[in-house]
């Protein structure tokens, strides 16, 4: 079985093909424009989206090496994200269903984080059910129980912010260029994370809160800046450290929280800020210190990115789970 998958929910235009569960190709243009503006900008969104769907499909088909006419299915993503954006992928994949005459599969982009775990690479394996999957990205922060690829409960969420707008707003703060979560990363590495100490939420169960975080980062800034006009500059390695120490503390307390409440020792993370190197290596420590099995997407696949898009396309494919042409984008769509 072919998939050939398309993801324009928010800045990133990309396609996939997959043949299986193997991807046969993944790219992935992300657009440039919105750093000028420090954040995204819907309309120019669907603009870009729009000029590079076509590229970046044949591109796909060409990296894969297989015509059209070989494609099972379209998979695409419905929601959630911006109306504009979610509007230009779903009519191309409409269109190009209609055109081939193959059937059309409607895709939820956050199960797509999670289920980017089942993509086959030849080295990892996938989680077993039932696991924790813990989505964080740039509009979500959530702890989800995975009882099968389409049985998932959300068992906590952010009440404000999502990680990802922590990471941005934390880095815009500092000066840093947008997105800002990978720069924050960056010279995190080359700083003391017990450098300055950042109140942590009290927030009830599972969910999360991060808008106090970046107020109080703001409020510290702005306090040193005073004193010091070069503050920012002479420790921003050690502000990045601290800032990025404290949401992994924050995460990882909620995970342990979560196993511990439900008994369920395979753990998983997915979506953009999956990316962060901290993250990626506190939880590997918790196969040792916690006894946990633990799964972490390769880089590729846990920024925005079609490939997961056409894991599910595949085993939504499988059920015969199939759209039809009346089929809308979904600016709002829940797990
Ligand atoms: P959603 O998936 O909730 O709809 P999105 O698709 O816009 O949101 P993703 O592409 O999944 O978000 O993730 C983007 C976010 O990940 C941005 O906030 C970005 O700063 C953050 N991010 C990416 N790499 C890193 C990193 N290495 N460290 C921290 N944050 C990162
Ligand atoms: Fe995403």
């Amino acid at each position: 079985i072919y998939i050939l998958a398309i993801e324009s929910s928010c800045d990133d235009t990309s396609a996939a093909v997959l043949k299986d569960r193997k991807v046969l190709s993944n790219i992935v243009s992300t657009q440039k424009i919105h750093e000028e503006y420090g954040g995204v900008v819907p309309e120019l969104a669907s603009r870009a989206h729009q000029q590079n769907i076509v590229p970046v499909v044949h591109q796909a088909l060409a990296t894969a090496n297989i015509d059209k006419k070989l494609v099972s299915a379209i998979a695409f993503t419905r929601g959630p994200g911006l109306m504009g954006s979610l509007l230009v992928g779903t009519s191309f994949a409409k269109s190009l269903s209609l055109g081939l005459g193959i059937p059309l599969i409607e895709v939820n982009h956050m199960q797509a984080h999670i289920l980017a775990h089942f993509i086959e690479d030849g080295k990892s394996t996938p989680p077993s059910f039932p696991f924790l999957a813990m989505t964080i990205s740039g509009g979500h922060t959530q702890i989800v129980q995975v009882n099968d690829y389409f049985d998932m409960e959300i068992l906590g969420q952010t009440l404000d912010d999502a990680v990802g707008e922590a990471f941005d707003k934390s880095a815009k703060l500092m000066g840093l260029p947008y997105p800002g979560g990978p720069l924050v990363d960056k010279y995190a590495q080359l700083g003391n994370p017990l450098a300055f100490d950042f109140p942590r939420p009290k927030v009830e169960g599972l969910n999360f809160s991060f808008s106090g975080l970046k107020t109080s980062i703001l409020y510290f800034i702005q306090r040193e800046t005073k004193k010091n006009p070069n503050f920012i500059k002479e420790h921003l390695n050690d502000l990045c450290a601290s800032i990025q120490h404290t949401i992994i503390a924050i995460l990882m307390d909620k995970l342990e929280k979560a196993v511990k409440q439900t008994g369920i020792k395979e753990v998983a993370i997915g979506g953009g800020v999956s990316a962060n190197s901290g993250i990626r290596s506190t939880l590997e420590k918790m196969e040792i210190t916690m006894g946990w099995r633990t799964y972490i997407p390769k880089f590729e696949y846990c920024t925005d990115n079609a490939a997961m898009i056409g894991i599910v396309g595949y085993l939504k494919y499988k059920k015969s789970e199939f759209s039809n042409q009346r089929i809308s984008a979904k600016a709002r769509y829940y797990l």
